[in-house]
């Protein structure tokens, strides 16, 4: 088994800058759209991607190194910005993290970047945006479509600043023998919705070529705001794995590929045996 990635940015057709940033090497794989203009937004969000590769090269990583990874940034974020600026960036992706001898996606998110999970055809936005259109169709006063369109589609709730330490959300989701992940900011989903996601993913097979389609697409649609996206695989050796017999998989030591082609070997063991899908878990307490 393995998996393999690629990830594409543009600063789009607007912006003359871009302030998203982005790191795809496991067990970490991430995006941050950074907020404040030059030499803030591009600056946080480069210093979140820093913090963050950190983790980069190992197996997995733990729920605590990457609350950590947040702390981190907003520390480093502070003492760099000046004084009277106002900078922030989201933050949002994933890590690979070993629970209870299983394989797990540990999903995180601050701001309105987003993850998606591609699997079975199916796509899901594991993400909850922290958004004000997003907490209005919370409360019911607007559907998804009123949002998509909203005035204040792009102000968020929640980021990673200079003000108050940061408070990302978690998921914690079993790794799929065949998902695919989409880790993007919102100059991606901004310009393409669910449908454009879902045939652009579930048709482009390779990681790389998927994610420089994602961008393209979103710049060809009108490129208002910068554009990032990684697409990560879980490419199965063989069949997907019957979930109805699923045993919980034994952890086994995972290998990284020696060349630098973005690939990552897996024992197959990993991912052989799966454990239940929950849509979306919270992280359980233990983990917090
Ligand atoms: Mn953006």
């Amino acid at each position: 088994m393995r998996t393999s990635w690629g990830s594409a940015t543009d600063r789009g057709r607007v912006r003359r800058l871009n302030e998203d940033s982005l790191l795809a090497y496991p067990p970490v794989f991430m995006v941050a759209d950074g907020m404040g203009g030059h030499a803030a937004g591009d600056v946080a969000s480069r210093l979140a991607v820093e913090e963050f590769s950190h983790l980069a090269g190992r197996i997995s990583a733990s729920p605590d190194e990457v609350h950590a990874c947040f702390h981190r940034t907003a520390v480093r974020l502070r003492e760099t910005v000046a004084a009277g600026r106002t900078a922030g960036t989201t933050v949002a992706g994933v890590v690979i993290a070993a629970y209870d001898g299983g394989s797990y996606w540990l999903v995180f998110n601050i701001g309105d970047s987003r993850v998606y999970r591609f699997s079975g055809g199916e796509l899901e936005q594991i993400s909850v945006d922290h958004s004000v259109v997003q907490e209005m169709v919370d409360r019911g006063e607007i559907g998804p479509e009123q949002a998509l369109a909203h005035p204040e589609r792009h102000v968020i709730t929640r980021a990673v600043g200079t003000g108050a330490d940061p408070e990302p959300d978690y998921w914690l989701i079993p790794a799929g023998a065949s998902d695919r992940l989409l880790i993007c900011s919102d100059g991606l989903t901004t310009e393409l919705g669910d449908e454009a996601l879902r045939r652009i993913l579930a048709t482009v097979p390779d990681p790389q070529d998927a994610a420089l389609q994602l961008v393209a697409e979103a710049l060809t649609a009108g490129g208002q705001d910068n554009v990032s996206a990684v697409v990560v695989d879980v490419a199965a050796a063989t069949d997907t794995p019957d979930t109805e017999n699923t045993v919980r998989a034994s952890q086994r030591d995972v290998v990284l590929a020696d060349d630098a082609s973005g690939q990552l070997d897996w024992d197959d063991e990993i991912h052989g045996a799966t454990v239940p899908r929950p849509t979306r878990a919270r992280v359980p307490e233990v983990l917090r």
